[in-house]
């Protein structure tokens, strides 16, 4: 989608870790509607109307303290990384019975229960086995979940998600899990500070996105492109994400490293 405009060239992957803690509702509102400014201009640079990219805001190792202030700020969905984490923060918060969890990471098969109890959404479905198991967890629910289906568009071996050319078929094999609502595909990008190679990243989910839609099984959606983080999501925009899943710049940093959560995260520094 390059023209002659001029696009994000950096990533602020560089600021890694030093996003300034929000410690009031204040401050969320204040990160909150910065995103949100963000998000629309870079919706302007390539003529896209913002109301087609969700922010959702991501609250892992975050106490329920500034959860809380999230919500009071505004936030009715919140991303979460690990299941048992997002478990018993929902079982935190049921007081706030508007509010939903998105869970954004890998979901070994023991653990879909959990999912299938509290989760509105699931932005990692990259096995057959988890399909499965969600499936029947969800029936005995009698609940319905919200999927996305990782792909691994960094080509970094350790990193989750299924490689690009395993997708269709993976896709064709969904329909026999009624209580998965298939939404779109996600990502996680090359975590560097090279805008250039983050933005390759982005370029094959879309294109992978356009060419499976055409050929998507019936009930099989693939509207959504859920991609970019703090240090990347305009340019996620820039090049079609629906949602940006953004941690840091509306929390604050983390203390915990990224590579409790991403395998192939390392030490955590840019590349
Ligand atoms: C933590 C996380 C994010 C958000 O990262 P930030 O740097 O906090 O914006 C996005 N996606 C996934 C899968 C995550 O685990």
């Amino acid at each position: 989608m390059n023209t002659d405009i001029s696009l994000e060239t950096s990533t602020r992957h560089d600021q890694h870790g030093r996003w300034p803690q929000a410690e009031s509702v204040e401050d969320f509102r204040h990160n909150l509607a910065a995103v949100h400014a963000r998000i629309a201009a870079a919706c302007q640079r390539v003529g896209r109307d913002p109301a087609g990219v969700r922010l959702l805001p991501v609250s892992k190792t975050k106490p329920d303290a500034s959860l809380r202030m999230a919500y009071a700020a505004g936030c009715r969905v919140l991303g979460e990384n690990k299941p048992q984490e997002a478990y018993r923060k929902w079982e935190a918060m049921q007081d706030l019975t508007d509010l939903q969890w998105s869970v954004i990471g890998h979901l070994q098969t023991n653990k879909a229960k959990l999912v299938a109890r509290f989760a509105s959404e699931f932005q990692a479905l990259d096995s057959l086995r988890v399909a499965e198991a969600l499936e029947r967890r969800l029936q005995a629910e009698g609940r319905g979940l919200d999927v996305f289906v990782q792909v691994n568009t960094s080509g970094e071996a350790s990193k989750y998600g299924l490689p690009p050319d395993e997708v269709a078929a993976f896709l064709r094999e969904l329909p026999a899990f009624p209580a998965l609502r298939v939404r779109g595909l996600m990502t996680l990008a090359l975590f560097s500070a090279e805008a250039e190679r983050v933005r390759e990243c982005f370029v094959l989910l879309r294109g992978l996105r356009d060419r499976l839609r055409q050929e998507a099984p019936d009930g099989i959606g693939l509207d959504e492109l859920s991609m970019g983080m703090s240090g990347d999501y305009e340019i996620a925009i820039e090049e079609g994400a629906t949602v940006v899943r953004v941690g840091q710049a509306i929390f604050g940093a983390r203390a915990t490293p990224d590579a409790y959560y991403w395998p192939s995260a390392g030490d955590g520094e840019p590349t």
